[in-house]
């Protein structure tokens, strides 16, 4: 796919961010290029029309960016998986492990259905420990997942681009 090649060079890559030995994928650079942009919405409405998708949960921060785009376009409900204390209302919590110590998502009670088929947006998969505590998260509320998608993933994290037994879809792989 020929879009694939555009999309790569928009996201920038800054060495040593937010800390010594990091190489920091930043997606801000893409985001100022509309039709590159909307060219890596494009793609992932391509692959997910059709499968039925009934909710987009994106993970905060980045995941708020991309998982809107594609939840209105797909007709599908919107839900934003929250890093702690940030949402009023009861809710289910997940931590998963860092590289050093741990964080958590969280996602209000009530916002999905079950059986209701999910697709989870991130703007970038490098373990992968993120994207397995939302499929946690989801699967306790009894969402089906149906698939994770990236804008980016690290090759070297590759094995991991299955989480739980779920497939990850990734657009381009770091520079
Ligand atoms: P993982 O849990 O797969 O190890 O890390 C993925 C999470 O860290 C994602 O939520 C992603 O936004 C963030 N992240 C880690 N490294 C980078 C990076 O280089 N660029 C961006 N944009 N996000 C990153």
């Amino acid at each position: 796919d020929p879009r694939l090649q555009g999309i790569s060079d928009a996201i920038r890559v800054v060495p040593h961010f937010p800390k010594p030995g990091i190489m920091f994928n930043d997606i801000t650079t893409l985001l100022l290029r509309p039709a590159v942009f909307k060219d890596a919405v494009d793609i992932f409405l391509e692959r997910y029309r059709g499968m039925a998708i009934d909710a987009v949960a994106g993970i905060e921060a980045r995941g708020f960016i991309f998982g809107p785009a594609i939840a209105l376009a797909l007709g599908a409900k919107f839900i934003p998986l929250r890093k702690p204390r940030k949402l009023p209302g009861e809710k289910i919590s997940e931590k998963y492990v860092l590289e050093y110590g741990t964080d958590c998502l969280e996602m209000h009670v009530g916002a999905i259905e079950p059986g209701e088929r999910v697709l989870i947006v991130d703007d970038l998969v490098a373990t992968g420990g993120t994207l397995s505590a939302a499929i946690r998260l989801l699967e306790r509320a009894g969402g089906n997942v149906v698939e994770c998608a990236c804008l980016i993933g690290l090759p070297k994290f590759k094995d991991f681009y299955k989480l739980n037994g779920k497939p990850v879809y990734v657009l381009v792989e770091s520079r």
